[in-house]
């Protein structure tokens, strides 16, 4: 057990309902101070085997539960979070460096409402009987089994519990594998789940790394469905991992998402849109960090966006005023540095930032905009993850258009104009599995999620959700 920020958090797994501890730890360390806050169980294949063993024997007894029988416990465990909501707050940002404000104003509201909502959809599912020469189909959504999830750092607890919550809710049992960089949340969450009456066995998390507790899980024949949330060479890792076993995968991965800007839009809202993608220094997934810039407007709106930026306050993610904060770890640091000293030695021109952040130190990079980077380079083309945007130029709404889908990801793309005709014509045209028009990262969790090309496999949300946690059955009577 450690007290970070005030709060118990158990530093053992969790499985078949209760604390299991392994030999060997790992150190999790905050990325605000680089300071250690404590060893973690560090989970190997004979915890996965206990997991999924507890996972399997769990499952017969939730699956027989009717949706309604299950919903009333979810919403349990809903209102335990929301209970908790300051908790498990001030937890994941020592964890991981996230802004606190922003667990306050929604993120740990919506970790909640991905119990709730799953919940109270299970209970509404129903596909309408069809009929063939007399005989009635019934289509049916039947629990898989046991659901491995396997998840990143940047947003751990929300990317978690938006796959936990309707894999429950389906009626599947869980082996939950949170990042190695941000552990913590997911022990509090198990905490929750078990007071609010989740039955043992039915959510199990096993710590440790990708390498030792990932891959046990991922290749495990005791597991029915896999959903995978992190970056594109580890998804292919799990793959071929999980191929062998025939196992149905959902993979939530990677963008280079476009920030399409057109003369005609409002500009004010380009440049918060633009600035918006600082937020969690820019370690989100459908950040759109290629701004693409209609020509006659470029000028003043890069002008703005750098000005905007500039004021921008980096430093502690506690602090309600800060608005950008630390990467989440030295890796990652290197790995951001990196790419935009690569930029430049490539050509890029650094307009804003281009570095640690001096008076800071530790693991604050500067809010950074590079412009002039060649066509088709890396900085252009590959997932930086960090604070780091880049503006180009283009002509007309068909060279827009084009460079937009210039990318192998596929998670989104932003668009800003203020014709709806344009509106229509360039949101059908654009690759993307999201497309937010004149605004960003607004989405209903009903509505279909997930990306194209290189940005995953599958969609979830809603019903397309229950389609990959469940065994969908179509029964036909005879007349
Ligand atoms: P990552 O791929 O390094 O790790 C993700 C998870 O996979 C971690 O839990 C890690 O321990 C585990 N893992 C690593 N190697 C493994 C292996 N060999 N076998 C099994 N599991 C293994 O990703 P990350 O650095 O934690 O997260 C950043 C990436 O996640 C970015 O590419 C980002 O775009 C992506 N992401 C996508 C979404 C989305 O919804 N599309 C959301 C958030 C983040």
């Amino acid at each position: 057990m450690i007290e970070v920020e005030g709060v118990k958090v158990d530093t053992r797994h969790w499985i078949g309902g209760q604390r299991v501890s392994s030999n060997r730890t790992f150190t999790d360390v905050s990325p605000i101070d680089e300071s250690s806050l404590g060893e973690i169980a560090a989970g190997g294949a004979d915890e996965v085997d206990l997991a999924v063993a507890a996972a399997r024997e769990a499952f017969p007894g939730w699956a027989s539960m009717s949706a309604a029988e299950r919903g009333d416990i979810l919403r349990r465990v809903a209102d335990g979070i929301d209970a908790r909501r300051e908790d498990l707050a001030r937890v994941e940002t020592r964890d991981n460096g996230s802004l606190l404000r922003s667990h306050r104003r929604g993120v740990m509201s919506r970790v909640a409402m991905n119990f709730r909502f799953f919940a109270d959809y299970a209970e509404k599912l129903a596909h309408p009987d069809l009929e063939i020469r007399g005989h009635r189909e019934r289509i049916t959504y039947d629990p898989a089994g046991v659901t491995a999830i396997i998840t990143p750092w940047n947003a751990p607890l929300m990317l978690a519990t938006w796959r936990i919550g309707p894999a429950l809710a389906a009626g599947n049992t869980v082996v939950l594998k949170p990042p190695e960089w941000a552990p913590l949340t997911a022990s509090l969450l198990a905490d929750i789940a078990h007071e609010a009456g989740l039955p043992a066995g039915v959510l199990n998390v096993v710590q440790g790394t990708g390498a030792e507790a990932g891959a046990p899980l991922s290749r495990h024949p005791g597991i029915n469905r896999l959903s995978f949330t992190g970056s594109v060479p580890t998804a292919g890792i799990i793959a071929a991992a999980a191929a062998p076993n025939i196992v149905p995968l959902s993979f939530e991965l990677g963008g280079k998402s476009p920030l399409l800007v057109f003369a005609d839009c409002d500009l004010d809202l380009a440049v918060d849109l633009a600035v918006e993608q600082f937020d969690n220094a820019g370690q989100v997934c459908l950040g759109a960090f290629r701004m693409l810039v209609q020509d006659s407007i470029a000028a003043e709106f890069q002008a703005r966006v750098i000005e905007r930026a500039r004021a921008l306050v980096q430093g502690d993610p506690r602090d309600e005023r800060t608005d950008v904060s630390a990467l989440v770890s030295r890796a990652h640091f290197e790995r951001v540095s990196g790419f935009v000293s690569r930029a430049v030695e490539d050509g890029a021109r650094v307009a804003l930032g281009g570095g640690p952040n001096s008076e800071l130190g530790g693991l604050y990079y500067s809010p950074t905009i590079l412009v002039d980077a060649k066509p088709g380079s890396e900085i252009l083309t590959e997932e930086v993850f960090g604070p780091v945007l880049t503006v180009q130029t283009f002509a007309d709404e068909d060279e827009g258009v084009r460079m937009a889908n210039e990318t192998r990801f596929g998670l989104a793309a932003t668009l800003v104009t203020g014709s709806p005709d344009r509106a229509e014509r360039v949101s059908a045209r654009l690759n993307a599995g999201t497309v937010w028009v004149n605004c960003f990262f607004v989405r209903d969790l009903g509505a279909p999620f997930g990306g194209n090309g290189k940005s995953g496999i599958g969609r979830e949300g809603g019903t397309y959700s229950f389609d990959f946690y469940c065994d969908v059955k179509n029964t036909v009577f005879s007349p």
